[in-house]
């Protein structure tokens, strides 16, 4: 498949899944922060790409202006300097796309940040709630923090419309061959987005 038409079925696809997200948010909007501004997701994480991913978010990093594409060149030179001289197990990192607490390729950001803030059920079918639910932010009102579970009590007691739910929309799995069957896109290869900008 050439690149052009790979990247308008990615197009397509990812029109689907936000119309999916959408109310997924939708439902549970009473219990999350999500407001703009609130860069933290964004931050001290690893944010996992797919070629397919990182090829769209490059179309919005080509729309910026100059100013801006060399401020994201000089973070990601950083980063990479930082990786470098890192010795850890895991390394994390600030996204070089946040510029004043917003993301500034929004409409081209991949399929992790647009689920990222849901609570997600696992094939396990265990629940995940966001970090940020314990730092007083999304499901915090709601979550009991010693068992790490959703406190049925307090829900009971906020008097909300919906319950919390963990919804089967992880990236593993909305980037898998099952769900998108028949958008004919290839996600293959996903790795921490700063690891596509690095010379082999
Ligand atoms: S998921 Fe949490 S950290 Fe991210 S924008 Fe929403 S409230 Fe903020
Ligand atoms: S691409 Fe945008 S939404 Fe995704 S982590 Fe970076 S700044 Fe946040």
């Amino acid at each position: 498949m050439d690149k052009a038409t790979h990247l308008r079925n990615y197009a397509i696809y990812l029109k689907f899944v936000q119309g999916e997200l959408d109310k997924l948010f939708d439902k549970q909007k009473e219990y999350l922060c999500c407001d703009k501004g609130c860069g933290k997701c964004c931050k001290g994480g690893q944010f996992h790409y797919s070629e397919i991913e990182m090829m769209y978010l490059l179309t919005g990093y080509m729309k910026l202006d100059s100013e801006k594409q060399a401020l994201i060149d000089e973070r990601i030179k950083k980063i990479l300097e930082d990786k470098k001289n890192f010795k850890g197990e895991t390394f994390k990192y600030d996204c070089p796309f946040l510029i004043d607490e917003a993301c500034c390729v929004y409409e081209y950001r991949g399929v992790i940040c647009r689920s990222f803030g849901l609570m997600i059920q696992d094939p396990t079918g265990k629940i995940n709630v966001p970090f940020c639910a314990y730092e007083g932010l999304s499901y915090s009102k709601v979550l009991d923090t010693e068992t790490n579970e959703i406190d049925e009590e307090k829900v009971k007691q906020g008097n909300y419309k919906e319950k919390p739910l963990g919804f089967n929309a992880g990236y593993n799995y909305l980037t898998s061959e099952e769900y998108s069957k028949g958008f004919d896109v290839e996600f293959k290869n996903k790795k921490p987005m700063i690891e596509w900008y690095m010379v082999e």
